[in-house]
């Protein structure tokens, strides 16, 4: 490319945060070709995928994101060749739902034998979720852009469709006669922090609920750090550069660039670039709604969390919270701005299938429950009660314990308002405009500058679709590059 740099820099693209999505949105545009710099306010990149010693030394912790849905599925991380270049391990149950009694909801990865497992509504679950499974992929790249946009595959879309406003509306369970096939359902919508029920929270359950019966629900050996630390290298050797512990107060203090690409909320969006927004945009921007938050509890244990049903142990997600009438309640509490007493719970156990986290014979714990946006709570008293619950004597192998509130989860990273860590409530109407009603919400109409955080269109989870998204729509508008870059390893 034959381009007069704007400023003595000699930079084609700024991106600000190298979060899963700076760092696919760095990626992407070091692999067209163009010189790019990452600035990161943190000593590390990774943002919500990040692994360190919380508690103890030895215990490798996910301070973030542990579970990862989407590694297989997303079409960035297909192209990136993402399970070629870092080691996972796939339980072969996807997630449980404990239940009193010793019952228990088992999301095998084989649709098959989960439903063979929920007897007289295994029928009715199966038939739910097959015709999505069996387009698991396409379900995905539907739900991986702007819903704005044409359908890749109209068929997948009414599937998709009808099913979420079926599971996102009181006639939920009428398919149904058990509670353990329900319970399976909401304890993956309530993944969305919204209320219950609710069609996008239904939907957003429902992709991750194909993803758990078709490619699973991979873990990656030593932790999420992992999948950062892969996206560093390839940006590395593309010649991308990264600059550690500077935080971008101001779009101004950046060198000059092309395009600025911001892995930042809308919020602060509106903070760096202070008085070039137009006021339209302004005014959109401040519309945006960010959710509740999570309350995060990380645990060193003596050994695995003694579940009554055994089964447990082979799951790598759990959620806690009992039946989907009493998930919907504690949900809807929290949606009322207040701290349920039996919370819903997501707990992952990733020593069960990656040990090298933990000295020999122990276990770390990774958990978080919902709280009113912006809480000071401490809530470790209330994730052990309901942990215990479920598994008696829990508390007696606990070694340590690390409890952050969701204000504190908000003081390690202003990408999670208030504690929100999916940079902005994905309700109905946030689906749509994410963070503006455009099929391409990522361009902003101050020139040269892209938002490529979770906050921008397809929204949260680890996925690398925001960031690539936004680096597809800066290389087309800013260089008139149309080809996809190639990424792969
Ligand atoms: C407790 C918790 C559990 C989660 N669990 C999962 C899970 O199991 N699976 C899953 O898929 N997702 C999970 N998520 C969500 C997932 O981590 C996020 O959706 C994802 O990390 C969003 O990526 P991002 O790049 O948009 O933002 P982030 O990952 O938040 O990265 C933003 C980066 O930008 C940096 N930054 C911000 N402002 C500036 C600035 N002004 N200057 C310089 N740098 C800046 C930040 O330090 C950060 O590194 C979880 C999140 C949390 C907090």
């Amino acid at each position: 490319m034959d381009r007069r740099r704007p400023g003595g820099d000699d930079l084609d693209v700024v991106v600000v945060g190298a979060g899963p999505n700076g760092l696919a949105a760095a990626v992407t545009l070091a692999r067209a070709g163009l010189r790019v710099r990452v600035y990161e306010r943190d000593s590390r990149a990774g943002g919500g995928a990040a692994t360190r010693e919380l508690t103890l030394p030895g215990f490798q912790h996910d301070v973030c994101s542990a579970v990862h849905p989407l590694a297989f599925e997303s079409r960035f991380f297909r192209d990136f060749g993402l399970r070629d270049r870092v080691e996972f391990v796939t339980p072969d149950v996807s997630f449980a739902q404990p239940l009193d009694g010793g019952r228990a909801g088992i999301a095998y990865r084989d649709l098959d034998r989960a439903a063979d497992a929920l007897g007289a509504d295994g029928r009715a679950y199966a038939r739910l979720l097959r015709p999505l499974v069996e387009r698991a992929t396409r379900v995905a790249d539907f739900t991986g852009s702007s819903l704005l946009r044409i359908p890749p595959d109209p068929l997948t879309a009414v599937l998709f469709g009808l099913r979420s406003l079926e599971q996102g509306t009181p006639a939920w369970n009428a398919r149904f006669r058990d509670d353990v096939a329900p319970a399976m359902l909401t304890g993956v919508a309530a993944h969305t922090i919204l209320a219950q029920p609710s069609i996008a929270g239904a939907g957003a359950g429902l992709a991750l609920t194909t993803y758990a019966h078709a490619q699973g629900w991979p873990i990656p050996i030593g932790g999420s750090q992992a999948i950062a630390d892969a996206m560093v290298d390839d940006l590395r050797r593309h010649g991308g550069e990264l600059v550690l512990d500077h935080e971008v107060e101001s779009l101004s203090d950046l060198p000059d660039a092309w395009a600025t690409l911001l892995d930042v909320t809308p919020r602060a969006l509106l903070r760096l670039a202070a008085d070039v927004v137009p006021p339209g945009y302004r005014r959109a921007l401040q519309r945006f709604r960010y959710g509740d938050g999570v309350a995060k509890v990380d645990f060193a244990l003596s050994e695995p969390v003694p579940w009554t049903n055994p089964e447990l142990h082979r799951a790598g997600t759990l959620h806690v919270g009992g039946t989907r009438a009493e998930m919907a309640d504690a949900e809807n509490q929290v949606h009322r701005g207040r701290l349920p007493e039996h919370p819903y719970v997501l707990v992952s156990q990733p020593t069960l299938f990656d040990p090298g986290r933990a000295p020999a014979g122990q276990h770390t714990l990774w958990a978080y429950t919902h709280v009113p946006a912006g809480s000071t709570a401490d809530r470790q008293d209330a994730v052990i009660r309901q942990i215990e619950r479920f598994a008696p004597g829990f508390r007696d192998t606990i070694v340590a314990i690390s409890s952050r509130s969701a204000h504190e989860v908000q003081q390690h990273n202003p990408n999670y308002p208030g504690g929100d860590i999916a940079a902005g409530a994905p309700n109905l109407w946030q689906l749509f405009r994410r963070p503006v009603l455009s099929p391409d919400p990522w361009r902003t109409p101050i020139p040269g500058v892209y938002l490529a955080s979770a906050s921008a269109a397809p929204g949260p989870g680890v996925t690398g679709m925001p960031g690539w998204l936004a680096a597809l729509s800066a290389l087309r508008h800013e260089f008139g590059i149309r080809e996809l870059p190639d990424l792969s390893p």
